[in-house]
């Protein structure tokens, strides 16, 4: 899905809080327009496992930050389509999905120092792939020209029960009332950062998901980006 330099990338930006659907449905969007999906917080994640490895607490800023030289991330997508993120060489894709990694993922994704590292790489898997980028503020910050911006959101409770399930089913199953209020403190640590704070872009399209099964957001996803795109 290389593209030459004259040719003309397509770029979706999806932004939401945890919990919104957006990966489920950004994958299997990208899956039905044949566009890469690129999950930006599972950069953000690998930065953090990094981290915690390294017995750096994820509060310190100038030990996180002193930390990214030696940190070397790459994707890589399997042949499922699935995105695969290695970490100095190191497959990590499945280590950085526990709650340990959100919840330090959420508060090293608020230095400055952190989101100069990784903009760049997020811009140029935009520039040389069409793409469906998810995360905070791809729509804001990394690819304020994108041809479609999409702010997906849904309730905290509903979020939450979407995170529990989807834990449950992993087989590593959370006190509900915990996860309930670490969702909503995320949300909060997300929404109200100085640094790229989560917020719809002035041109996105919001949809809330409270109220709508898979198929029908993934239905109304897909329309979206048809209507901007011709695609
Ligand atoms: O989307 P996910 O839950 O995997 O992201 C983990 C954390 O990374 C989020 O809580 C958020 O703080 C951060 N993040 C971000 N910007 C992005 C993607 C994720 O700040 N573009």
């Amino acid at each position: 899905m290389d593209k030459k330099e004259t040719e003309r990338t397509i770029s979706v930006a999806i932004d939401g809080p945890s919990g919104s659907g957006k990966s489920t449905l950004s994958r299997a969007a990208a899956k039905e327009l044949s566009l890469l999906y690129v999950d930006t917080g599972a950069i953000y994640r690998t930065t953090a496992l990094h981290t915690l490895r390294r017995g750096v607490s994820p509060g310190e800023s100038a030990a996180v930050a002193a930390l990214l030289p030696e940190i070397d991330i790459a994707l890589s997508y399997d042949a499922g389509g699935m995105q695969r993120m290695c970490l100095n060489g190191e497959d990590v894709t499945e280590l950085i999905r526990t709650q340990e990694v959100s919840m330090a993922a959420s508060a090293v994704s608020a230095y400055p120092a952190v989101r100069a590292f990784l903009l760049e790489m997020q811009r140029e898997l935009a520039r040389r792939h069409s793409v469906i980028m998810d995360g905070r503020d791809i729509g804001t910050v990394v690819l304020p020209g994108a041809d479609v911006k999409i702010f997906l959101t849904a309730g905290s409770e509903v979020r939450a029960r979407r995170r529990w399930l989807e834990l449950q089913e992993r087989g590593t199953p959370r006190d509900w009332e915990q996860l309930l209020r670490e969702t909503r403190e995320r949300d909060e640590k997300d929404a109200n950062r100085a640094e790229s704070p989560l917020r719809p872009a002035e041109d996105s399209v919001v949809l809330d998901t409270s109220e709508l099964n898979f198929s029908q957001s993934l239905k109304r996803i897909v329309e979206i980006i048809r209507e901007r795109t011709g695609l």
